[in-house]
């Protein structure tokens, strides 16, 4: 089963093997985040299947992104009904 990153709302644990497979590091051995929430993958591009783009971010900015995806792409569809960008440009901290 893939995991899915739809509205951030389950566990990536496919993004999660895989950006610790890329990055060499064990997720959770890294320390706390600084707002004091767990770390998770935020996968940029939107594609299930695809296992780049991957974003380490704490749950507080993940959650964060995700609101904002979802306003981008809100207001976006008034704008530009056919066309998606995806938020790739917010940067973690
Ligand atoms: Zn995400
Ligand atoms: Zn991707």
């Amino acid at each position: 089963m893939i995991a899915s990153d739809e509205n951030g709302k389950k566990p990536l644990l496919v993004h999660r093997a895989a950006w610790e497979l890329k990055s060499g590091k064990k997720i959770d051995d890294l320390p706390p985040a600084n707002d004091g929430t767990r770390w998770e993958i935020h996968h940029e591009c939107g594609n299930k299947l695809c296992l780049e783009h991957l974003l380490l971010c704490s749950r507080r900015e993940h959650n964060a992104i995700h609101t904002f995806e979802r306003r981008w792409n809100k207001a976006l569809s008034k704008i530009a009904p056919y066309g998606y960008i995806s938020a790739s440009f917010v940067e973690a901290a």
